[in-house]
């Protein structure tokens, strides 16, 4: 019997089983499809923007290097240069609604303060490079990946879960279901999942056109919908607001993709050919809890949006990082009281924000005279400092704080990537998946508490090039602040804080 299994080998599923399994937990994946790389998941179709705050879990996990070589981005482009003493100003952004923002406009100075490191920008990347990255990382932790498995039954009782896949049965102590939108394990394990309905079917289809150069490049806003071209050759993507009427169990034929494509267009372009397609909707819904028992759900299987602004893959990249250590400890028997449901309290309002900044994109597109109107209103906003700040506050994945009931303005926020005299990094030291103590005081004073947590929470003490006015942090393995102090740091509360994350100390 495994600790757990793992419903879903995409970019999901995979980061959780490599967080479970870096904690010590055996982890089976059973994944429906027999090919490790489906041809969506490839370029250009399988094109998926990480964010800052994704970038930064991958260095967090020391697989920063290896998911941007196999995404052929430039470090250069997301890094600062790693001795730098300032952070650089964002060069990169995301748009809303196709509409784009001016990184000179960000106020920086309204946002909480960073530290230079290797990750200062997310990256373009595919599905592909990012299960590539994490399957062969799966593998190095001896996690087992069965594919041609689809799971077609749950069960789960006190002890713990019995999946069906292809005709057999598996035994775990938890499930979590990382198998997407159109989750099994969602709908076998009986979560509510609600949310509101689709406004336009959308696709993403690799074709040939004659007379390519008829269609303008870019985001193409237009009476009954949109299109957009991109350098890549072929590539076009579409939304057709026909109410999400478009039947997904039927073919996607090139007669239909081409009438949708004169239909939103308004010309009489002609397609000669369809490589690849898929569609998609802007259905935007959520699991109630994100647990229902030993059964847990992460990644498009605990939400569903429209993909425009591109933030479901960093939404699950998110959901895998919180859950993972919170599994293992609850599995190890050390975790506090509760510490398993706090994934849903930390995630569940995450993922509905999301939702909410998905629904108000589609909003601004619909066909009428009332989207065009909002849409001029939101673009003179999105021009303003203010405006461009809070998108770029919404979408960089750096800046969300969860709520964890404490004062200190930095607890449940990113922690900087503190850096001591001799060159190591916090970034670095989260790579064994453990929470960090970081002492910056001149006598330890931490230390001897610290260390009752010794195989939960690394001590790490020294001169640092910038402490940003701290004397201590707490961060716990998910790479969020749990306790901070500037002042001399009193070892009963870093004590509570440690008790409160890591579970009761060894005496
Ligand atoms: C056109 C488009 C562009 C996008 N662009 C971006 C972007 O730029 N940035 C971004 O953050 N997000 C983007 N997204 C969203 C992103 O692709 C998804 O949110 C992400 O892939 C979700 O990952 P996942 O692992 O949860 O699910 P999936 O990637 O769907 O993986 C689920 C896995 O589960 C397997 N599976 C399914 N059913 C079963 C079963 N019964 N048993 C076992 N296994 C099963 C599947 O085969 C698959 O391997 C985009 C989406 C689309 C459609």
């Amino acid at each position: 019997m495994h600790d757990v299994i793992v419903a879903g080998a995409g970019p999901v599923g995979l980061l959780a089983a490599d967080e479970l399994a870096l904690s010590g937990c055996s982890v089976l994946v059973l994944e429906r499809d027999r090919e490790p790389h489906p041809p969506l998941g490839e370029l250009p179709l399988g094109l998926r923007g990480l964010n800052a705050g994704s970038a930064e879990t991958f260095y967090r996990r020391g697989l920063l290097d290896a998911a941007m070589k196999a995404s052929g981005a430039d470090p250069r482009k997301v890094g600062a240069d790693p001795d730098a003493v300032e952070v650089p100003d964002p060069r990169q952004l995301s748009h809303f609604a196709g509409m784009t923002l001016d990184p000179a406009d960000i106020d920086t100075t309204v946002l909480p303060r960073r530290l230079p490191g290797p990750v200062m920008e997310g990256f373009m990347t595919s599905l592909a490079a990012v299960t590539t990255v994490l399957a062969e990382r799966a593998s190095a932790l001896g996690v087992e990946i069965v594919r041609d498995a689809p799971v077609t039954a749950v069960g789960q009782d006190d002890e713990g879960v019995v999946v069906t896949a292809a005709g057999r049965q598996y035994r775990a102590r938890y499930l979590v279901g990382c198998d997407g939108g159109r989750s099994a394990v969602r709908r076998l394990a009986g979560f509510d999942f609600v949310g509101t309905g689709p406004l336009f079917t959308g696709y993403v289809a690799e074709v040939t056109f004659a007379g390519p150069d008829r269609l303008p490049m870019g985001y193409n806003l237009t009476g009954t919908g949109m299109f957009l071209r991109t350098p890549f050759e072929g590539y076009l993507g579409m939304l057709d607001f026909d109410g999400g009427a478009f039947d997904r169990s039927g073919p996607l034929t090139r007669e239909h993709l081409q009438s949708v494509l004169r239909r939103v267009s308004g010309t009489d372009v002609t397609l000669d050919d369809v490589h690849h397609a898929s569609s998609f909707t802007d259905r935007a819904m959520q699991v109630t809890s994100y647990r229902n028992g030993r059964v847990l759900l992460a990644g498009d299987a605990a939400h569903i949006h429209s993909p425009l602004g591109g933030q479901g893959l960093n939404l699950g990249v998110g959901d895998a990082m919180n859950l993972g250590w919170k599994l293992a400890a609850t599995l190890h028997g050390t975790a506090p009281e509760g510490l398993l449901d706090t994934y849903t309290t930390e995630r569940h309002p995450v993922g509905a924000a999301v939702l909410d900044w998905s629904r108000a994109q589609v909003a601004t597109m619909a066909p009428g005279p009332h989207a065009p109107a909002l849409r001029r209103l939101v673009h003179d906003l999105m021009r303003t400092t203010d405006g461009t700040t809070h998108v770029h506050r919404r979408t960089s994945g750096l800046f969300h704080r969860y709520d964890l009931g404490e004062n200190h303005p930095l607890a449940g926020s990113s922690a900087p990537d503190f850096c001591f005299e001799d060159g190591t990094r916090l970034g670095e030291l989260l790579q064994t998946g453990h929470g960090v103590a970081l002492d910056f005081t001149a006598d330890q004073a931490l230390r001897p508490t610290a260390q009752q947590w010794q195989g939960r929470i690394r001590y790490a003490t020294g001169p640092v090039r910038d402490s940003l006015g701290f004397s201590a942090l707490l961060v716990r393995p998910d790479g969020i602040v749990a306790w901070a102090r500037e002042s001399i740091p009193d070892a009963a509360e870093f004590e509570n804080a440690a008790t409160r994350w890591f579970g009761a100390a060894h005496r």
